[in-house]
């Protein structure tokens, strides 16, 4: 066999998944899916960040949009910062009156109580500003390292992996990881997502999980990515209407 066939062979053999499966090419699916997005809408966060540039509104509005939809964030985020525009107006305005802005974010009185607390920690541990670490950031009332990691990216433009159920789920949907929780995918990809991902595999899986490869049923038929998408562990929807020669209505 000739040389440069062995060599052809051996590369292929490289891409093979344990699994048996061919690994995806990541550049590609990345690629493509951050050119597709750029019509969807922006996670609010980004927006946020987009917006004002301050790593105070990112982080709190980041709290907020825990386990709560972007819209209801986007509006509960504007009545904040309507009266609280920075820490000092915050440490102020008192848990309840945070409460009544707030609501109606999921868990709304744990964030309120977080949120109350914030200026107090900021003001006696990292003299009222917003720490830039995500060790630091996790010592804040009510921030994990999901949070953290995405203040760190977004709010202050350093290299971090914010894993959130849409990235956690689709990376393994993708065979690219193989992990149980989102810090086991964060620690995964710290080690083989390239570098320049790091800061925008957020936004661009969070717009792509809410859009297209959504958690129940992902719109398999209609996604940029179907024909090499392993599609690992995934049930896609049902095509309605669809009939032999037509269209699917969507
Ligand atoms: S083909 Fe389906 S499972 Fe794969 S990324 Fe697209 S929507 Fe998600």
């Amino acid at each position: 066999m000739r040389v440069v066939e062995v060599r052809s062979i051996n590369k292929l053999k490289r891409k093979i998944t344990r699994a048996g499966r061919m690994a995806i090419d990541i550049d590609y699916f990345l690629t493509v899916l951050e050119k597709e997005v750029g019509h969807y809408r922006v996670p609010v966060v980004d927006l946020i960040a987009v917006q004002t540039n301050d790593p105070y509104r990112i982080l709190t509005a980041t709290i907020l949009s825990a386990r709560t939809r972007d819209e209801v964030t986007a509006k509960a985020a504007t009545r904040l910062f309507g009266e609280a525009p920075d820490p000092a107006a915050l440490a102020r305005l008192g848990r309840e009156r945070i409460e009544e802005l707030i609501r109606p974010v999921g868990f709304f009185r744990n964030k309120a109580a977080y949120l109350a607390d914030l200026p107090g920690v900021l003001k006696r541990d990292f003299s009222g500003r917003i720490p830039e670490t995500v060790e630091e950031l996790c010592r804040l009332p009510g921030v994990g390292r999901k949070t953290a990691n995405l203040v760190v990216a977004v709010a202050f433009k350093k290299p971090a992996i914010c894993v959130d159920t849409h990235v956690h789920r689709i990376m393994n949907i993708w065979g690219y990881v193989k992990t149980a929780n989102p810090t086991a995918t964060e620690t995964a990809l710290r080690r083989k997502l390239p570098q320049k991902y790091w800061l925008k595999v957020n936004s661009i899986l969070v717009a792509f999980g809410q859009g297209t490869c959504k958690p129940r049923y992902p719109h398999c038929d209609r996604c940029v990515l179907r024909e090499r998408c392993p599609k690992i562990g995934v049930m896609p929807r049902k095509v309605p209407n669809l009939k032999p020669g037509g269209n699917a209505s969507r």
